[in-house]
């Protein structure tokens, strides 16, 4: 797929949220990293739960990761926007929650936040709405989020939908969320 996000631009993103945190202390020593661990408990030889890459991010990558395991898929296969054809990465982390945190995907440091556009086509932030295997504490006992995080998060989301494919993604997400009449908790 064609994203029109250079390299240098997502190394940026990067760079902006290696310097911000969801609340500021390890939000894993609440949950035993339940976002990262899902599945091991029950089966220790699990790896985590499969992230896909935003189109071009995979360009951080070189595909050799000894932590990572790659599968491509067919955005067609899946439930994409029209607008997403040709293949989709997706990437496993071998040894959650260990990682290279400076290599984590964007997935991972967005988490608890997903963006929304409103009906006026207005950008805001909102707690995960997607039903998840495990519980994140930050959402179910609504901690306060830093500020510093939640404003890096708006900035980087404001710049990734300027590429039309992540774009058309958010505007599905966000279809789909109002129709279904989830409850939003809006944060930004
Ligand atoms: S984001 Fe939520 S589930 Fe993940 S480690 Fe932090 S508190 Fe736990
Ligand atoms: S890449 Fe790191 S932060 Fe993301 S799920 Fe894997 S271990 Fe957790």
């Amino acid at each position: 797929m064609k994203s029109t996000i250079r390299k240098s631009t997502y190394k940026a993103i990067y760079r902006l949220l290696d310097m911000v945190s969801p609340v500021d202390y390890d939000c894993g020593t609440l949950c035993g990293a339940a976002c990262c661990t899902c599945g091991k408990d029950e089966d220790p030889d699990e790896m985590s739960l499969g992230i896909y890459l935003l189109p071009g991010e995979e360009k951080l990558f070189d595909g050799n990761e000894e932590w990572l395991d790659w599968t491509s898929e067919y955005a067609e296969d899946y439930d994409f926007p029209e607008s997403w054809t040709g293949k989709v990465h997706f990437i496993r982390c071998k040894t959650p929650p260990v990682c290279p945190r400076k290599q984590r995907p964007l997935q991972c440091r967005f988490f608890p936040l997903e963006p929304h556009l409103t009906e006026d086509n207005e950008l805001r932030l909102i707690l995960n709405t997607v039903e998840l295997p495990y519980k994140c504490p930050l959402i179910t006992e609504k901690i306060q989020l830093t500020p510093s995080f939640i404003q890096a998060t708006y900035t980087v989301w404001k710049r990734l939908i300027t590429d039309p494919l992540i774009y058309d993604l958010v505007v599905q997400d966000s279809e789909d969320r109002e129709y279904d009449g989830k409850n939003l908790i809006f944060v930004k």
